[in-house]
């Protein structure tokens, strides 16, 4: 039996009313007509990135030239964006590095856990985490499936705090605490989360995040590292490039680590890529998180109600146990989602097959909602995914 729809596009136009977050949608550059739905992958632009990234080479670049490592406060960058991300993860100032890659910071992560816990050469992780972070651990370490609930003889555990496929989330505190009891170390992966809902890595060890997905700092843009205060004189950084040394101008022909959270810097930071992540946290400084897991909650339902048995969910029902997307199976998910791209309805599909649609609470609206699930209706009741056309796999799904 399908389940009743419990409201209509009315009671959705009235939801966008009173939602405490509906200005920030206009300063987002969107497509009109299209229903965005992906920004758990690549967040939309915020309107003030390009005049932000224009200043960055007109002004500093342009008139600085190369003063602008001091005049334009480039070189600090990744200390100053990481103070300015660490609130966002329940972190501190001096907590947290910005650069790199996700895959960058697993691998400083990791290494430093394994190094800290000597004599220990397993890394537990969840065969489901997103494959870069395992295929990293699978160059360092003996990996050991989470399921099996053995952590006793563990370097570490990495886990994601929420799954990118599922959108499935962890018991942070709870997992952490066993981890530990067990003499391991928790490094969480927040890729998923931050932006989503209110991360708290503090009881943590480490913690690794990028910020082009809800943070919406735009394709390419820094990822981050999280070294607990308790872990910062003992944890060595296995990337020690000249940025992480003590006197990086001394020049000195050997190495010599920083003292603090700048040990875990590696070398240049990526410029004009930190200028467009600071136009989204000018955005995000104004944020209020409870907010954001307030409507992700209830854009997230309102999805599940309205798709109704229509398709079947592989996301938790519970949306406290979620993040902020939905995701479902269909044996035809690829065609399906090439289908509801050609009609403006924007997800994506993770193999082998899983349809994923993804809720950035700042800019999606309940209408969309409501839009999106009478395309999705129709595209699987009169079966237009089975067009030919849509069975043709591009190379980034
Ligand atoms: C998106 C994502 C990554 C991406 O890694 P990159 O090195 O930035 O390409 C890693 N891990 C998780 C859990 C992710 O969601």
């Amino acid at each position: 039996m399908r389940s009743c729809p419990v409201v209509d596009r009315l009671a959705c136009e009235a939801m966008d009313q009173e939602d405490p977050l509906r200005a920030f949608r206009a300063e987002f550059v969107l497509p009109d007509k299209e229903i965005y739905l992906v920004g758990n992958s690549l967040g939309a632009p915020p309107r003030t990135a390009a005049e932000r990234v224009r200043q960055a080479v007109e002004d500093e670049w342009g008139r600085h030239l190369v003063g602008g490592w001091n005049e334009a406060g480039w070189y600090a960058q990744p200390l100053t964006t990481g103070d300015r991300l660490a609130p966002l993860i329940g972190a501190g100032p001096g907590e947290v590095v910005a650069g790199n890659t996700t895959s960058i910071a697993v691998y400083q992560a990791v290494s430093a856990a394994l190094r800290l816990r000597p004599g220990r050469r397993v890394v537990v992780v969840d065969r489901r985490n997103f494959p870069t972070d395992n295929y990293v651990i699978e160059g360092l370490a003996e990996l050991r499936d989470v399921s099996e609930g053995r952590f006793e003889d563990a370097a570490a555990v990495l886990l994601s705090e929420v799954d990118y496929r599922t959108g499935a989330r962890y018991d942070v505190p709870g997992m952490t605490a066993r981890v530990q009891a067990a003499g391991a170390l928790m490094i969480w992966d927040v890729c998923h989360s931050v932006g989503a809902l209110r991360v708290d890595v503090s009881a943590a060890d480490l913690a690794v995040g990028c910020t082009y997905k809800y943070l919406n700092g735009g394709p390419g843009a820094p990822a981050f590292l999280w070294v607990s205060p308790r872990h910062q004189t003992a944890a060595e950084n296995v990337l020690s490039g000249w940025y992480s040394h003590a006197e990086p101008f001394a020049f000195e022909p050997g190495y010599r680590a920083a003292d603090g959270i700048r040990r875990f810097t590696v070398s240049t930071p990526h410029v004009l890529s930190f200028a467009a992540l600071e136009a989204a946290l000018d955005m995000w400084d104004r944020v209020d998180l409870e907010q954001v897991r307030a409507k992700s909650m209830a854009l997230t339902s309102l999805f599940i109600d309205l798709v109704g048995d229509r398709l079947e969910l592989a996301s938790p029902r519970e949306a406290e146990r979620r993040g902020s997307q939905v995701s479902f199976y269909h044996p035809d998910g690829y065609p399906v989602m090439r289908a509801l791209i050609d009609r403006g309805v924007h997800g994506d599909f993770r193999a082998p097959d899983i349809l994923r649609f993804g809720f950035a609470p700042l800019y999606t609206r309940f209408t969309d909602v409501w839009d999106a699930t009478q395309i999705i209706a129709e595209v699987l009741e009169k079966e237009l995914w089975r067009d030919e056309k849509y069975a043709v796999r591009l190379a980034v799904t």
